[in-house]
């Protein structure tokens, strides 16, 4: 999945202000690209290929472009709800019923080659192994990896703190 929530260079830019390196949307557009076209004359079908966006205030007049640009393009497009971590109308305290899916069919690979169970920003603080190290099938099938599946699928997530603090603030 490559998560960009905007469809141009400044919309970008805004959403990205956090990270070290300035964003370079153009590049990140032909990275993709790219890849999709290494892909396609590869004759793969896999890996299956998602682009994400958010829907936030500064960014939603970019939808129906997003949409159109990519439709064609990438198996899957994920127009995705904004979670507001302070929204309060969203804590729960129902955490001990609670279970999370992402873990069951999702790997995050960060730049530095981090992976992390899902792409939330608690899930920042979960790291399952670096693919520098280690081959992705090892990560998905360590022991650390499965007792955490085991742990949601059993709606004991509460025994981990962020996944604790993830259910309990965004109920997701
Ligand atoms: S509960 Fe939250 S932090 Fe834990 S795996 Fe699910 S989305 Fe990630």
């Amino acid at each position: 999945m490559f998560s960009l929530d905007a469809f141009s260079p400044e919309t970008y830019s805004e959403r990205r202000l956090k990270n070290k390196k300035p964003a370079n949307y153009s590049k990140v557009i032909k990275n993709i690209l790219n890849f999709l076209d290494i892909k396609k004359k590869k004759k793969k079908k896999f890996p299956l290929v998602k682009v994400s966006f958010i829907v936030m205030k500064t960014n939603k007049h970019e939808i129906e472009k997003f949409k159109k640009f990519w439709e064609n393009k990438v198996d899957a497009i994920h127009i995705q709800k904004f979670i507001d971590y302070e929204d309060k109308s969203l804590v729960t305290n129902y955490v001990n019923e609670t279970k999370c899916n992402m873990p069951m069919f999702r790997l995050s690979i960060k730049s530095d080659g981090n992976v992390r169970p899902c792409c939330l920003g608690y899930g920042e603080n979960i790291n399952l192994g670096n693919i520098y190290k280690e081959t992705l099938l090892n990560i998905w099938n360590s022991k650390f990896m499965k007792n955490f599946q085991q742990m949601h699928l059993q709606k004991r997530a509460y025994e981990n703190k962020f996944c604790k603090k993830c259910l309990k603030n965004t109920n997701a």
